[in-house]
């Protein structure tokens, strides 16, 4: 056999090595199976038994501004007319969210790709104007981590972060995924960065510890929810067939309900909006009537994710001694 014959065939092996057929997971052993879910759990509950200044409930509103990238990077169109949606958000929406913040005097955390920052240096600047405000990390190009190597994905946010805190001059403390998702790689690269809290993930309603590969992983999760974000009510994607135009009095209803049960637990209420979705104009008014309907009720703290992160991470709740597998 010549060597480059051998190479061929030792070729062929490794391809059918790695095209072989995965195990049916209906004929995998519980041990087998355990290990496909137990990667990234969620640990013990940490809703405090108080909130600052004897509050009820903590809100959190949190906007993604993604610009261009969401289009560029996650559904791969480039053209004037997608580009145009996601300048609008940086133009137009993102001026309207923060004039309404500051008429209702709350703070809110905004999650920039650092390219969005490049694109639109205007951005920082805006989000400055209000030092309440918090910047935090999501992705380099709104690059989705599932699509890259571990090492890929670390490049990205190397490179994001040094843009990232070139541009706001701070390194931030919060981690979103772009794709709400997280590699097995993530947790530790978002350690090793200094992050102290992701969001992105959805195990509860409350704040969590983030546990990885059954120890905790040195990490607050600040969950989100798709019935808690505006793109999948409003955002009309034709490239994905979603063709959501919902009335705002369905998404205000959904999300005063969702906030007034929030506050009889006295747990917590996390909002994910994007300024070119959410900052359109009968949109924006529903958001002033949510705004409203949580300032009538006593004992609301509106903070960043980064307070609340802070105040519930060395703070645990009353029944955070269960193992985090218990609790299930
Ligand atoms: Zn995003």
């Amino acid at each position: 056999m010549t060597i480059s014959r051998y190479l061929a065939v030792l070729g062929l092996l490794a391809a059918m090595a790695s095209n072989a057929e995965p195990v049916p997971r209906w004929q995998q052993s519980p041990e087998q199976l355990k290990t496909s879910i137990t990667g990234v759990r969620a640990g013990a509950d940490l809703t405090p038994a108080a909130w600052p200044e004897g509050a009820r409930i903590a809100v959190g509103l949190s906007f993604d501004v993604d610009t261009e990238l969401v289009w560029l990077e996650d559904r791969e169109v480039q053209s004037p007319s997608t580009m145009s949606r996601g300048e609008y958000g940086a133009r137009t929406g993102l001026p309207r969210v923060l004039a309404l913040l500051s008429r209702h005097g709350i703070p809110a955390t905004f999650f920039i790709p650092a390219m969005s920052m490049e694109l639109h240096p205007a951005i920082v600047r805006l989000v400055k104007l209000d030092p309440r405000h918090e910047f935090g990390f999501h992705s380099y190009a709104h690059e989705n981590p599932l699509r890259l190597s571990s090492a890929d994905e670390r490049a990205a946010y190397e490179k994001g972060l040094e843009i990232f805190v070139a541009h706001t001059g701070i390194r931030p403390q919060g981690f979103r995924s772009a794709a709400w998702d997280l590699t097995p790689a993530t947790i530790d690269i978002v350690r090793s960065l200094g992050f102290v809290y992701d969001s992105s993930l959805m195990a509860d309603d409350r704040p969590y510890r983030l546990m990885s590969q059954g120890k905790d992983a040195g990490l607050v999760e600040l969950p989100v929810e798709w019935i808690l974000d505006d793109w999948p009510y409003f955002q009309l994607d034709w490239g994905d067939g979603q063709v959501s135009m919902r009335n705002a009095d369905d998404v205000f209803s959904i999300w005063r309900d969702e906030f007034d049960v929030a506050y009889d637990e006295g747990t917590m209420f996390i909002l994910t909006m994007h300024p070119q979705v959410i900052g359109h104009r009968y949109r924006m008014q529903m958001l002033d009537r949510l705004i409203v309907h949580m300032k009538s009720k006593p004992g609301v703290w509106f903070a960043t994710h980064a307070q609340i992160a802070d105040y519930v991470a060395d703070r645990p709740s009353p029944g955070s001694g269960v193992p985090a597998e218990e609790q299930d």
